[in-house]
């Protein structure tokens, strides 16, 4: 299938890009990395009169760590970028496990991290990584910036809750409350699928002891899982087996999994479960063999 016609434009800045989207009145989308929004032209799922193409603006491919340990990531960093940058592994192990994870290396040179939460796709591995982890997104409109919360801003399947003349400029994850630690676990059916389940985990650690907590997950839901409240459980305590399986059971029992041609909704809960206690149990032994 072809793409209904469409208009484009190339703006040199963020300001005349979101002059641009302002103009069309809800009619015009970002152009990011394409990944998403091209197959769904083609498949005309989305049907915009024009399109925005911010790839010409200068100074959005970034990613860095303050001196603070805040991470922030330009809406124009694309996949590979995290997948190839140690500092960013070393401060976020999540970013760090999932970044291989998220399509296929053709797709991970184009696909960008900030264009992927905005998608806000059910089984997108970085909106659930970034619900993991907190933060915000900085959205710029036609009055300036203002920050939104990431559970705030995942609100639905492709659904953001940013304003039709906005554009995400960046991606904020908070500094760490002590040693940050975590990982990332996706079952696909083969290389470069998206997630039949997937569990980010990001535990801020003080000692032995748990100052943060966040979970979330892909796949197993019409939208990305927010389970930082079943987390949350971990808070002020050591991680052991005791609540290691507690926290996992609670994280399963939030999972809204439906029985698909990737597998029964009583096995992705499942996976959910073994996977929570794997990567929990994995960071209790890693950080064992740390003392
Ligand atoms: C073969 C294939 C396999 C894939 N597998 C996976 C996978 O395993 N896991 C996974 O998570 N993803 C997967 N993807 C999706 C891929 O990660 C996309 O790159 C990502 O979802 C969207 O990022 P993008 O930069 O390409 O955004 P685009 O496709 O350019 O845009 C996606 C949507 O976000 C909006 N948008 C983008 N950037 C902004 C911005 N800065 N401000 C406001 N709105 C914006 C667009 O208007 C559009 O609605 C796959 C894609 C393909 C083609």
């Amino acid at each position: 299938m072809y793409p209904s016609r469409f208009g484009y434009e190339s703006p040199k800045t963020v300001e005349e890009a979101v002059a641009l989207l302002d103009a069309h009145g809800g009619e015009a989308k970002v152009l990011a990395g394409g990944q998403s929004l091209v197959p769904m032209l083609r498949l005309r799922f989305a049907a915009p009169e024009m399109l925005v193409d911010i790839n010409g603006i200068d100074g959005l491919r970034y990613h860095r760590v303050d001196a603070d340990g805040t991470i922030r990531i330009g809406a124009l960093c694309r996949h590979e970028d995290l997948e190839e940058d140690d500092a960013v592994a070393k401060a976020v192990p999540t970013i760090a496990a999932a970044a291989p994870l998220v399509a296929d290396p053709i797709v991970r040179t184009r696909g960008t991290f900030v264009g992927s939460v905005c998608h806000a796709d059910p089984q997108g591995d970085w909106a659930a990584t970034m619900t993991a982890l907190g933060g915000h997104i900085v959205a710029q409109g036609p009055k300036g910036k203002r920050d939104i919360p990431i559970a705030e801003f995942v609100i639905g399947p492709f659904q953001n809750t940013l304003a039709f003349n906005e554009i995400a400029v960046e991606a904020v994850i908070p500094a760490p409350k002590g040693v940050r630690i975590g990982n990332y676990l996706k079952l696909e059916r083969r290389v470069g699928d998206f997630a039949t389940a997937s569990v980010a985990v990001a535990l801020d650690m003080v000692g032995d002891t748990v100052a943060d907590a966040g979970i979330a997950l892909a796949g197993v839901g019409g939208r990305t899982i927010n389970a930082n409240e079943a987390a949350s459980a971990l808070i002020g305590k050591k991680l052991t087996a005791e609540n290691i399986a507690s926290v996992a059971a609670a994280v399963a029992a939030v999972a809204e999994p439906r029985t698909d041609h990737r597998g029964s909704a009583d096995y992705k809960r499942q996976i959910v479960k073994t996977f929570v206690e794997r990567i929990l149990t994995g960071l209790l032994n890693t950080s064992q063999k740390a003392a």
